[in-house]
């Protein structure tokens, strides 16, 4: 970029610095002609009025040849009767001539001719005098060509000169229209501050936001990878100090009995955790191409409560299910881990006696699955975190009803992968309510 703009500035110097000396040139040229016409209008004038032409027998011993000055006098009808170098005798009659023609008709004439012969311009001036005849003045002098070869050295080294200082000042110019983008791309964090440009703003609010992303991504790993190792190893703990009891022959029959329990739910447990940790990364990884079919979103809700409905007895919790039949564009496999997942929290964190309500219904265009329990309910403080990966608001009565601490950080990926919308209402010890709003 630094390299294209910097000969951008240079193209753009020695097109100017050109087009200015061409033009300065052509517009020094124009005035030349004017002056050079208006000192031939002044020679006229002072010939005209000084009388030199009164006594033609003392003009015509006079010659001029050493001046590039040329005075030709004209009779009306055309006729050259002296010429200051030339003989008059041998010269055409002179009456259509351009100047001549014109200085018979109004008083006074004025050409500039080229001749290619001697390669140069000649400009005449031409006044009728009181007699009638024409006195006429000339001279000679270089073409534009002429006089732009003869300043040619100068307009070559004042150009030279402007383009040197072009460069060094494109240079600079470059340098200082770039430190900012450069001084923004070392200092991510600070780039309010250093943003010089208004233009840039957007450009910069969106890296700004892309970068705090990574930052909160990569937090956001490392702590999953932290908690993944902690949930990990207490499990493991326990299968390798009770088999290592079992061993070691330090445990009795009935302790061996005890201890398989132990080591079966702990492995039970790490099977749990582990499927939910690759169900999650897989979630990671199917974001972007979720594959969809038409699904009536009350019939999963019934095949999950009827599936759920021994494991609710046992706990003494009646759950049921209300509404109707509602068709959604969805993926089957994430809408039953959904449901699932929304029921057997609503069972867990419930008390005896209680009850879990499921709804499916359609209210302003919009199908909603309503799970509602009337078990501990969940402290306000805490209902905005609960979806986060391994955050429970009791851990040791998640970890008893053999909880992971995932289950609704799955339920918000696939409500988010869904475009729906998540609401929660929850009382502290009267219940939960979790709606889905497709
Ligand atoms: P867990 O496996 O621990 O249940 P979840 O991700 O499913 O993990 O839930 C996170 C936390 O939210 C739970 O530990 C619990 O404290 C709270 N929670 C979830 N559902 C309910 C509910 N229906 N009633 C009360 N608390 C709940």
């Amino acid at each position: 970029m630094k390299r294209k703009i910097n000969a951008r500035f240079v193209l753009l110097t020695v097109m100017s610095v050109i087009l200015t000396l061409v033009l300065a040139t052509v517009a020094y040229y124009e005035l030349f002609k004017k002056e050079v016409l208006a000192d031939l209008r002044s020679y006229t004038y002072v010939l005209e009025h000084a009388g030199v032409f009164d006594d033609m027998t003392a003009v015509k011993e006079y010659t001029l040849s050493d001046t590039d000055v040329r005075i030709t006098l004209i009779d009306p009808d055309g006729a050259v009767r002296y010429d200051s170098q030339a003989d008059a005798a041998d010269m055409d009659n002179h009456e259509n001539r351009p100047e001549i023609a014109e200085a018979l008709r109004s008083g006074s004439g004025e050409a500039i001719r080229h001749s290619d012969t001697i390669g140069r311009n000649l400009f005449y001036y031409a006044a009728r005098l009181d007699n009638g005849s024409i006195l006429r003045v000339g001279k000679e002098s270089g073409s534009i060509w002429a006089i732009f070869a003869g300043i040619l050295p100068w307009i070559a080294g004042i150009g030279a000169g402007l383009i040197l200082i072009g460069l060094v000042l494109s240079h600079y110019l470059t340098m200082q229209l770039l430190e900012p983008i450069e001084r923004m791309a070392n200092d991510m964090d600070h780039l309010d501050s250093m943003t010089v440009y208004k233009e840039m703003i957007p450009f910069t609010t969106k890296i700004r936001k892309q970068h705090e992303d990574i930052i909160k991504n990569a937090k956001m790993r490392q702590d999953f990878t932290a908690n993944v190792s902690h949930e990990l190893k207490t499990p493991l703990t326990a299968i390798s100090g009770y088999s290592e009891l079992i061993e070691n022959g330090m445990a009795t029959d009935a302790d061996v009995q005890r201890f398989a329990g132990e080591i079966h739910k702990n492995s039970k447990r790490l099977l749990t955790l582990i499927n939910d940790i690759i169900r999650l990364s897989e979630l990671d990884v199917t974001e972007h191409d979720l594959t969809t079919q038409e699904v009536d979103l009350y019939e999963i809700a019934r095949t999950c409560v009827d599936m759920l409905q021994v494991n609710g007895e046992k706990h003494d919790i009646s759950i049921s299910l209300l509404g109707t039949s509602c068709t959604i564009n969805a993926n089957r496999e994430m809408m039953e881990e959904l449901v699932y997942n929304l029921c057997d929290n609503a069972i867990r964190y419930n008390n005896a006696g209680g009850s879990v309500k499921v709804w499916v219904t359609k209210a302003d265009g919009h199908t909603v699955l309503s799970v509602k329990d009337t078990g501990i309910g969940i402290p306000k403080e805490d209902q905005e975190r609960i979806f986060e990966r391994f955050y429970r608001v009791d851990k040791s009565r998640s970890k008893s009803t053999g909880g992971t601490g995932l289950g609704l950080a799955i339920v918000k990926h696939i409500v988010e992968q869904h475009n729906a919308k998540l609401e929660i209402d929850s009382k502290l010890g009267e219940g939960t309510e979790i709606r889905v709003i497709f």
